[in-house]
């Protein structure tokens, strides 16, 4: 039986590394270190037991060693991680190894009278190019198996610096979520959801900004995959929903009745068990009635149906809307709407852009709405742009739109004149 207890470990490879890069003849030849993480290895845990699970690590570490040239250095780091050290002399021979790694990993391997299909993300760096000393080397190498991963996963990459400003950003604003919540950097903007029948404004959906000190605006689509990432999400929704029910309050005091505030919420604050619970708070403290609150859901692989139904449940027993957003995008629509119970779908806007002009997007928003009119939901068509497709749109089913057409987002002050407006 192969085992990887005999191989050099995370200790032993820094000694080797230490003494490559201070007692080389030569200073600056190159010593590459390619760092390499089996993929959905989690998943491949679940179906055997631990000691298995080291024995086919032992036959992946015996590919990697059969990819590289011989009296390379294979250390294994711990869990699913292996290093190499290759001997060799040149970038490009580094490369083609990396490739090898890669393609040997890929292969299935018979095991346990299986097929295991599995495969790996790779990085590596070079010293002196790409790295000024171990440490560096390491973490370079690391940063670029990460890189990997994230660009989905079963290949290999070479560090290079912007893998390392990605990073460094990433981390600045995970680090800056906190004072931004202090000193109020976040602010809301509103979108009109407008009819189609009388281009009255209908409905408005809150959408968070964030006015970075250093940064400027920075997108959402950026900054709330990290705070979904580093939990603040949990602090930062809640700010959201506090702000749009307070505002929306202010609006009906003044007269200005709409009949939805549309607010965004990430499938991981919907994920805590006690959001059903802060979701009432925010409408108690605003003295809004539920019945004009729709939440917003982006249809997504993570969603745990069982886990978030309960919590969709109570609030749709106080009378909270919901919506599924970006529709169409996704996969596992269909199962969604049937398990939860949506109220509304909002088709996505890489469906209207070409609707004049692309025949299958016709036919599939045709189908969404036939498929709406029998489950009895709403329907908003977004990115609305033109004014040809708001004349397609008006001799569909589709009874309410958002676009550019009627009016990008705006701060609220612009928002409440839009209103008095009455219409688009
Ligand atoms: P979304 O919920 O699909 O919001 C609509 C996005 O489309 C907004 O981008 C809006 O500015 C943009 N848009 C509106 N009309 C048009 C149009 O006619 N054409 C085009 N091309 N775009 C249009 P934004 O504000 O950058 O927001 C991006 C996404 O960030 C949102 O997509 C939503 O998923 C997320 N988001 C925004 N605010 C929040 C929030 O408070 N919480 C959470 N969890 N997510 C939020
Ligand atoms: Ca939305
Ligand atoms: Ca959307």
């Amino acid at each position: 039986m192969l085992s990887l207890s005999q191989w050099p470990k995370r200790d032993d490879l820094y000694k080797h590394l230490d003494s490559l890069l201070s007692t080389s003849a030569d200073p600056l030849a190159l010593t590459a270190l390619l760092i390499i993480n089996l993929d959905n290895f989690r998943d491949f845990c679940e179906l055997f037991e631990y000691r298995d699970i080291e024995e086919f690590l032992a036959i992946v570490g015996q590919s990697i060693k059969d990819a590289c040239p011989e009296s390379s250095y294979i250390a294994w780091l711990g869990s699913d991680e292996f290093a190499v050290v290759p001997a060799l002399q040149a970038a490009a021979e580094v490369k083609e190894t990396a490739e090898t790694i890669c393609q040997k990993l890929a292969e299935a391997k018979e095991f346990r009278d299986r097929q295991v299909h599995i495969t790996g993300s790779l990085g590596y760096a070079l010293f002196p190019y790409d790295a000024r000393d171990r440490y560096e080397l390491i973490r370079n190498a690391t940063m670029a198996m990460n890189w990997v991963k994230k660009q989905g996963k079963n290949g290999f990459a070479r560090f290079e610096p912007a893998m390392s400003q990605q990073v460094n950003r990433k981390m600045k604003l995970i680090s800056d979520f906190g004072p931004a919540l202090e000193q109020q950097q976040f602010r809301l903007q509103y979108q009109p959801q407008v009819s189609v029948a009388s281009r009255a404004i209908v409905g408005a959906e809150a959408l968070l900004r964030w006015q970075h000190p250093e940064y400027n605006l920075i997108p959402p689509l950026e900054f709330i995959p990290l705070a979904e990432e580093s939990g603040y999400i949990h602090q930062i929704g809640e700010w959201v929903l506090c702000q749009a029910c307070r505002d929306f309050n202010t609006w009906l005091e003044k007269g200005i009745v709409l009949e939805r505030l549309a607010v965004n919420v990430s499938i991981v604050q919907l994920q805590k068990p006690d959001f059903a619970k802060r979701v009432l708070h925010a409408l108690e403290e605003a003295r809004l009635d539920p019945a004009y609150l729709e939440l917003e859901i982006t249809e997504s692989q993570s969603m745990d149906l069982p886990k978030v139904k309960p919590q969709i449940e109570q609030l749709r027993n106080h009378g909270v809307r919901f919506a599924i957003d970006d529709f169409g995008t996704g996969f596992a629509s269909l199962n969604h709407l049937r398990y939860m119970g949506f109220d509304t779908i909002k088709i996505d806007k890489a469906y209207i852009h070409n609707i004049l002009t692309n025949n299958r997007d016709q036919v599939i928003v045709n189908s969404i709405l036939n498929m709406a009119k029998h489950l009895q939901l709403g329907i908003i068509a977004e990115g609305v742009e033109t004014d040809d497709q708001w004349r397609y749109i008006q001799q569909t089913a589709i009874k309410e739109v958002q676009g550019y057409y009627c009016s990008p987002p705006v701060d609220r002050p612009v928002f409440e004149d839009l209103i008095r407006k009455k219409c688009l």
